[in-house]
């Protein structure tokens, strides 16, 4: 976790945690240890001491990737206990009754749904963030620009029988990868861009359909209001657009652009 309590009940996030003083678990209450304070693989994180048997028998992923993605959320909405009938757990990030969920490291399909059943009943939307960079590939051309592509040309580059599971109405599914996009003007350029899923199946996945617009991750932050500027569409204006554009026959959207890169001007992935 990247979040502790300090001996005066305070939430302390892993940047300004002190050496040697003392730090407890949130939800069980046990003490904390700092771990991976020089490792280049996992990002360095508060963790429970050997031995301790936690009440959050969930893991948890300490990727880079995944403290990048938490760290575009004000503080006090990211690592949210959620509790019921006295079972706790933590969610990535909590903000307007949405939790969402970044997964870099690989996760079993029994566990997806596990975790959707337990933030459904406690009234949660859900929201995946599952980090696809280097995993999806165009069975057609070597292109994964979204926008050039077939609902179905779009796969997994190594399927896994194992990850099939119902996504239902609540949750929100996105996969984000690295592409080069269509516009000729960034034609060398990588960006990330987020895939919205309809469906997950065995072999492949289904992703919204004709959308004009690039999803990027921008994008994803205003849908789950973080303020941004106002030139940049949330995932909803996007979707509105695209079924205004339906409704009136237009077959072939002018593409457009916005080059929305993070706030802080770092990029977006390792
Ligand atoms: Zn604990």
């Amino acid at each position: 976790m990247f979040i502790a309590l300090n001996s005066n009940g305070e939430r302390i996030s892993i940047e300004n945690a002190i050496k040697n003083d003392e730090y407890f678990c949130p939800i069980c209450g046990e003490p904390l240890i700092i771990r991976a304070a020089n490792s280049f693989a996992v990002k360095t994180h508060f963790a429970h001491k050997r031995g301790t048997v936690c009440y959050d028998d969930w893991t948890h992923d300490m990727s880079e990737w995944h403290l990048s993605w938490q760290k575009q959320f004000p503080e006090q909405y990211r690592e949210v206990i959620i509790e019921k009938n006295g079972v706790k757990h933590r969610a990535d990030v909590c903000i307007n009754n949405t939790v969402i969920e970044f997964q870099h490291s690989p996760i079993t399909g029994e566990e997806i749904v596990k975790r959707n059943d337990f933030y459904l009943s406690c009234g949660y939307q859900v929201v995946w963030v599952f980090d696809a960079t280097d995993k999806i590939k165009n069975s057609i051309e070597d292109s994964i620009d979204p926008m050039k592509c077939r609902n179905d040309d779009l796969c997994w580059k190594r399927p896994k029988q194992q990850f099939a599971i119902q996504i239902p109405p609540q949750v929100t599914v996105y996969l984000q990868y690295k592409t080069c996009v269509s516009n000729s003007q960034y034609s060398n350029q990588e960006f990330d861009i987020m895939l919205l899923l309809t469906k997950i199946s065995p072999k492949d996945f289904t992703f919204y359909p004709t959308i004009p617009y690039y999803i990027l991750p921008n994008n994803f932050l205003k849908e789950y209001g973080i303020e941004l500027n106002d030139n940049i569409l949330s995932v909803s204006d996007i979707i509105k657009r695209t079924k205004l554009h339906i409704e009136q026959g237009q077959r072939k959207p002018q593409k457009t652009v916005y080059v929305t890169r993070n706030r802080i001007g770092r990029r977006w992935h390792l």
